[in-house]
């Protein structure tokens, strides 16, 4: 008797080969049959009509604080996600010493947008200093996925060299010999990679950028080369440029394209997988093409470059609870703390929507976010779109706030003002802010068939009120198999394997990422007719109440964690199957 058939799918098994119909038959957690079975099981999953797949590998998260007060994970389980990757971006939570909490959570809270409150009070700060301490502490809980976790050199600079590495200095050869150490330990205790940000675009709140990003070459590539050393593990980076020219910030040191001899480098003092983001710019449109024909040239000598991106636009999420254009001004400031219906009668009365309308910024006020964010939900206005239901990531330039705007004969900046106060201020709208350029994602399509290429780059459980593009995962099949009509789609199979057996292979979890005989059952089965992404909605649930954006996704008919039914029609079943995933050499 088997723990668990699921009975007549069509199976995407992650190969990228042509689906098939069969029963996959599950026991002890592991895939133990596929084709057509006569056997018995204790739990049936009736999959027909339905398309099962592995489930999805997400390389790129940011959950390093959220693992260790929270099992459920969403909104990664809610998007079929089975396993996940964090420690992206060189910012993350070990090593530490008990004194530098404070230092760690104000990185996380500037670069990646999450909570410094719901950081402070929901981690067990002083469970862990090393980073093998800290896996420790992640592997004696259980979650609805499996998790892997990096190293993040910003951490790791700041532990090793304190206030000089904060701010940037240079290290010296002890600095980087003892950094080189720690990199070992931390691989060989399970970390699956070391990862490193290189662009000023990415700041501590306070406002500094993260401890490594001008790191000299010598520094970069002895950290490469200790992870080489213990056999595993792949190099991530962001490098300068890959957010654009950053000119408002003070202008990045260099384009992307003069990074990649140091990615290929890495690799070599590596001999591992470099993966780094790319992504179509609105300041240089083409230059991602340039980026990745310079990958594959690398690769084709020798390197192992695999340039990571995400299939739509990282997409800015703007609404009356998260971050908008008025946010900053003085009399919305006034009002800004109360509750969401006051708030939007208070901005309803002509005299307040007035002076919110004349007002700036004000210079040097001490609001809590970058000033440039709101300049740019101005400038951003052309290429600002409403999510509402269906969620559309591909609309025509024409249904942009600023030119319905112009249509009608409004002022855009009234009009967004307007529009925010839909829907008793729930309303969300969306900047397309990367991969849009010319308004469609043809970009996007070229990147996705580039053999080199990982789809990654959703930040979940990363810019909490601001980005959530946990849903690209869902998006893969909802948008490039079945519903784009802006231009050509791709095939089913194809987009399975960018999303499971391509990133389980990156990350050498070769255990998963196919739905194969042997491997572990981590399975989606899913109502591909009725699959969609859900409109983005606000939820305080975050510890000390912190606010976040969930984007929930509807046809997951089950999800399955090591043969557990974790997900049940797109709700959490409270199973956790989920464990921390070490790594280590094959
Ligand atoms: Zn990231």
């Amino acid at each position: 008797m088997l723990d668990v058939v699921i009975k007549g799918g069509t199976v995407v098994d992650g190969t990228g080969a042509a689906p098939y119909t069969a029963d996959v038959g599950v026991q002890d957690g592991r895939i133990v049959e596929l084709g057509d079975l006569t056997e018995t099981a204790t739990r049936v999953l009736d999959a027909d009509g339905a398309v099962v797949t592995p489930g999805w590998v997400d390389v790129h998260t940011h959950y390093d604080g959220q693992v260790t007060w929270d099992d459920a994970l969403e909104p990664s389980a809610a998007n079929g996600v089975t396993t996940l990757v964090m420690g992206n971006c060189g910012v993350g939570f070990a090593p530490v010493r008990a004194t530098d909490h404070d230092a760690l959570i104000d990185l996380m809270e500037g670069v990646e947008d999450i909570p410094g409150s719901a950081l402070s009070v929901g981690m067990p700060w002083g469970s862990w200093e090393t980073f093998g301490e800290y896996l420790d502490v992640l592997d004696r809980r259980r979650y609805a996925v499996d998790i892997a976790a990096q190293l993040a050199h910003g951490a790791l600079r700041f532990y090793v060299m304190g206030e000089r590495g904060a701010a940037n200095e240079d290290a010296t050869v002890e600095d980087i010999a003892a950094m080189s150490a720690i990199v070992g330990e931390a691989m060989a205790a399970g970390a699956v990679g070391v990862t490193t940000s290189r662009t000023i675009g990415h700041k501590a709140r306070s406002g500094r950028p993260v401890p490594g990003t001008f790191a000299p070459e010598e520094e970069v590539l002895a950290l490469a080369g200790a992870m080489g050393s213990s056999g595993h593990g792949v190099f991530e980076a962001i490098v300068a440029g890959t957010i654009g020219s950053l000119d408002p910030l003070g202008g990045e040191r260099c384009k992307q394209i003069d990074e990649v001899p140091l990615l290929v480098a890495a690799s070599g003092a590596s001999g591992r997988p470099v993966t780094f983001t790319v992504a179509q710019l609105w300041d240089d449109p083409d230059h991602w093409r340039l980026v990745l024909d310079a990958a594959s040239e690398a690769n084709r000598a020798g390197a192992r470059l695999r340039p990571q991106i995400i299939p739509r636009s990282v997409t800015i999420m703007t609404t009356l609870d998260g971050y908008h254009l008025f946010m900053g001004r003085p009399t919305y400031r006034k009002i800004a703390d109360l509750p969401l219906d006051r708030r939007v009668v208070e901005m309803r009365r002509p005299e307040v929507r007035r002076a919110i309308l004349d007002e700036t910024v004000a210079k040097g006020s001490d609001i809590d976010f970058p000033a440039m964010v709101v300049e740019r939900f101005v400038e951003a206005l052309p290429i600002t779109f409403p999510l509402t239901d269906p969620v559309d990531y591909e609309p025509s330039l024409g249904d942009s706030v600023w030119a319905q705007a112009l249509a009608a004969g409004i002022d855009p900046v009234e009009h967004m003002y307007d529009l925010l106060l839909a829907d008793g201020g729930t309303a969300f709208y969306a900047v397309l802010g990367s991969n849009y350029v010319g308004g469609n994602l043809d970009a996007c399509r070229e990147m996705l068939l580039d053999p080199d290429t990982v789809t990654g780059l959703g930040d979940a459980g990363a810019h909490v009120l601001m980005i959530s593009d946990c849903s690209a995962s869902t998006f893969h099949l909802t948008h490039w198999a079945r519903d784009r009509t802006a231009g050509e789609r791709l095939p089913l199979e194809f987009l399975v394997r960018k999303l499971t057996g391509t990133n389980a292979a990156l990350y050498g979890f070769d255990d998963r990422g196919t739905l194969e005989v042997g491997k572990r059952a981590d399975v989606n089965v899913i109502d591909f007719e009725r699959l969609r992404i859900r409109p983005p909605l606000v939820r305080h649930d975050l510890p000390a109440g912190a606010a976040r954006i969930i984007q929930p996704a509807e046809g997951y008919l089950a999800t399955l964690v090591a043969g557990e039914v974790t997900r049940r029609h797109d709700a959490d079943t409270g199973a956790r199957s989920g464990r921390l995933v070490r790594g280590s050499a094959a």
